[in-house]
């Protein structure tokens, strides 16, 4: 069922937003070689609960997964794709990518974002790769607006890649605010003018992930790491977005 949000709800997820956006900085300038995702992890915290608000990813338990999530920040290095865990271990290498993606539970409401930044000093092909993948979250973003559908953002992401990437399939974008996944599911492949309409008031959040090699992914047997098959790097940007009569608004910026 897609729930269309409240003013009082919207202007919730509004603050919550920037206060996400600020998390997310601050956690792109820690990020150097040396740093564990952990310490990255433990950052996110500390300032999310300074805000007076909640992590909204510890403790979730996806449908279908054993355990819930043990973590606030999901960190996903290289051919990881989503859903990598922070681990004291796992210490970041000059090269090297990471996609921080975070949940955030404000005075009721949930956001979703995520970005993905270099450690260091990265190729040439990697460096495109993440410019590539923002600028496809933006091209889904421009499809939003009262009338088109569900497939016309996945479509026009699809477009814009044109077969330079493997896109990934069987985890999308996706409606967030009373909960930090509600319908519809919002592939980032499709048809122009299929699936649900999007209607004033949806606040949806929209995630490329594209892969250097092939589209083709496996979960890793923690039961959450998703990661290529071929190995290759990947990719992920995600924003809230709200849809607004006149188009949309980023509430994660
Ligand atoms: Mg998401």
């Amino acid at each position: 069922m897609i729930i269309i949000k409240t003013e009082q709800e919207i202007q919730n997820m509004r603050e919550g937003g920037k206060r996400h956006a600020q998390v997310l900085q601050k956690l792109a300038k820690m990020v150097r070689p040396g740093i564990s995702t952990w310490e990255l992890d433990q950052e996110a915290e500390k300032m999310i609960k300074d805000f007076g608000d909640k992590p909204a990813f510890k403790g979730y338990k996806p449908d279908g997964a054993k355990t819930p999530y043990p973590a606030t920040l999901i960190t996903s290095v290289n051919e990881e794709v989503v859903h990598g865990i922070p681990n004291k271990k796992r210490i970041l290498q000059e090269g090297d990518i990471i996609s921080l993606d975070i949940g955030v539970h404000h005075n009721g409401v949930f956001t979703d974002a995520a970005i993905t930044v270099p450690v260091g000093k990265i190729s040439k092909e990697l460096n495109e790769l993440l410019m590539v993948t923002e600028e496809a979250l933006q091209v889904g973003i421009d499809q939003v607006k009262p009338g088109n559908t569900v497939g016309d953002i996945g479509s026009a992401i699809q477009s814009f890649i044109n077969k330079r990437y493997g896109i990934v399939e069987g985890f999308s974008g996706h409606g967030v605010g009373r909960h930090i996944h509600e319908d519809p599911y919002i592939p980032n492949y499709g048809k122009p003018g299929e699936g649900e309409k999007l209607v004033a008031g949806m606040t949806i959040a929209i995630e490329p992930m594209m892969n250097l090699g092939t589209k083709y992914v496996k979960i890793l047997s923690d039961g959450y790491t998703v990661v290529t098959k071929d190995g290759k790097p990947s990719a992920h940007f995600e924003h809230t977005v709200l849809v607004t009569e006149a188009g949309y608004e980023v509430l994660t910026k």
